[in-house]
């Protein structure tokens, strides 16, 4: 239908005579050849409208960094493969995939590097969705996190969740840069575990819980998870407070000469007294200090007590060095060793006598944050030590370029030591190589007399563990050392790293 503009039909409806209604006829003709153009105009509007609008949900449905479908069109493709299943009568398990320390390769490499691996990650989980009869739907729900459905019962659920674990953990290369990652996968079975709507939010959770246990897993939902997930969130509420509220304490495990059974230094290792639940181990808190910007706090807490304590200790006439652990977190900030120089200048410790512990993977990831981290500990002239060595992947070349002064071998070599020759091997090969560095060698976790023995004729220059002592608060510490504790373990000794310390110890 033509509409007719409202000063034309006014003239029509008034106009009474000849000439102006043959005018208005002409005006008329000239307004239905206009709207006719209009209409003409606006179907090629609405047409473009259309398509603009098919292009908006196109893109609402489509990832443009990995080409995957997003969250909005994974939904639109669940409700599709639940009717199928429902037609079938056949499962479907949706799988819920998070890359274990994603945010840490994207704060190290950098945000075209973060892309990159994200864009191969999802090519690795294309593929794997394409392995079967039809190609399975594969979506990036958020940041690292991709959706993936499958229609498999449990148990087929739970062996492709181990396969998909393995083609996510291969070696990446992304701007030439080698990464390797884990992943975190939850699973959760429709329609035996809920309906539709929750089967999302349900794996999610399992992935969630998963991640909170360490990463590099999967499991299944099953209903206390979400209990779990509460007291994980409780627990977080709880840990923002701990400094501040007094609830973190350290408690001194020695090292001891592997020849003389002297100390040599004591590590700090965090406890967390928390006043409903006890104590709590930093396996469990230090992970969630990391994940949500804790860490920074109560690493910055552990320097500064562990500095205090050395100069209580120096006070009473006790001389060794201190160890601290530093989480990867603490080492890409670039106000580290400003903070570290301040607690020792607090506390008149020369920098020479605090040991930097630092994991073989945070140590070998040869980013320029940990490279500058590196350098500006060694300007220092703190004492380095590469903890739960044999772990990782470090070659003689990436040791040579630390400035690491002590190498702590992995317990888990020390205790398979007398069952495996493999074991054995691996300990005598990172003796001498560590050696051939000039690197002092420490063996953690000495558990009995043959794995002393066998060690200190390995080479090792000292060994700790519960053999010795076990963690123990700081004034048990100094009453062992006053000979509460093995006579041959009771005498402190100056540190035995004097020759590679920049500054003297204490006079
Ligand atoms: P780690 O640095 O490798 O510390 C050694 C862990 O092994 C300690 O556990 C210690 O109590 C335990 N251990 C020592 N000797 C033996 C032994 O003979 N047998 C066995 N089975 N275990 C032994 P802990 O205190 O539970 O600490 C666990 C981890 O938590 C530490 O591993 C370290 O990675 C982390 N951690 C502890 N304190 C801190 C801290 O202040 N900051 C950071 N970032 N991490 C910390
Ligand atoms: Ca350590
Ligand atoms: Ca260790």
């Amino acid at each position: 239908m033509v509409s007719v503009g409202p000063e034309i039909a006014a003239l029509v409806k008034n106009g009474t005579s000849g000439g102006l209604l043959a005018a208005s006829l002409t005006l008329l003709g000239i307004a239905v050849a206009v709207n006719v153009g209009t209409a003409l105009r606006n179907r090629r509007l609405s047409r473009r409208l259309h398509a603009a609008r098919s292009e908006l949900t196109e893109l609402r449905q489509r990832d443009p960094l990995t080409g995957l479908a997003t969250r909005a069109g994974f939904e639109a493709l669940l409700e599709s493969e639940v009717d199928r299943a429902d037609l079938h009568r056949g499962p479907l398990a949706l799988l819920y995939v998070t890359l274990d320390n994603f945010g840490s390769v994207n704060q190290a490499y950098g945000l075209r590097v973060g892309d990159g691996l994200l864009v191969e990650a999802a090519q690795r989980l294309q593929a794997f969705a394409g392995r079967g009869p039809h190609v399975a739907p594969v979506a990036r729900a958020a940041g690292d996190e991709f959706t993936l459905l499958l229609p498999l019962d449990l148990a087929g659920a739970m062996d492709a969740a181990s396969s998909l674990q393995q083609a996510l953990s291969a070696p990446f290369t992304v701007e030439a840069q080698p990464l390797q990652l884990s992943a975190s996968i939850g699973i959760a079975v429709y329609p035996d575990d809920c309906g539709r709507p929750r089967l999302m939010a349900l794996a999610a959770l399992a992935m969630r819980n998963v991640k909170h246990a360490g990463g590099n897993g999967h499991a299944h939902y099953v209903p206390a998870m979400a209990q779990d997930l509460r007291e994980q969130s409780e627990l977080l509420q709880d840990l923002r407070h701990a400094v501040a509220r007094h609830e973190l304490r350290l408690l001194f495990q020695p090292k001891v000469d592997a020849r003389t059974l002297q100390i040599t230094a004591a590590e700090a290792l965090l406890r967390w007294q928390h006043p409903r639940r006890g104590v709590i181990s930093p396996l469990v808190f230090i992970p969630l200090a990391e994940r949500h910007g804790l860490i920074q706090s109560i690493g910055l807490w552990v320097i500064e007590e562990a500095c205090r304590q050395a100069a209580q200790w120096r006070e009473a006439g006790l001389r060794m060095r201190i160890a601290v652990n530093i989480s990867g977190h603490q080492l890409r900030s670039e106000h580290l060793v400003d903070q570290i120089e301040a607690s020792l200048a607090r506390h008149q410790i020369p920098p020479g006598r605090l040991t930097c512990e630092i994991t073989e993977t945070v140590a070998m990831e040869d980013t320029a944050v940990t490279r500058q981290a590196f350098e500006r500990l060694r300007r220092a002239g703190l004492h380095v030590s590469i903890d739960d060595f044999g772990t990782g992947h470090s070659s003689l070349a990436s040791l040579r370029r630390l400035p690491a002064a002590e190498l702590k071998i992995d317990r888990a070599f020390v205790t398979d030591l007398g069952s495996d020759q493999q074991a054995l091997s691996i300990v005598r090969a990172i003796v001498q190589m560590a050696h051939s560095l000039q690197l002092r060698v420490v063996a953690e976790g000495v558990e009995t007399e043959a794995q002393r023995d066998q060690l200190a004729s390995l080479g090792c220059d000292e060994l700790q563990g519960y053999l010795f002592a076990r963690p123990m608060t700081a004034t048990a510490l100094a009453l062992w050392a006053e000979g509460e504790g093995p006579a041959a373990c009771s005498q402190f000794s100056p540190s035995l790293f004097e020759a590679t310390a920049t500054a003297p110890l204490d006079p």
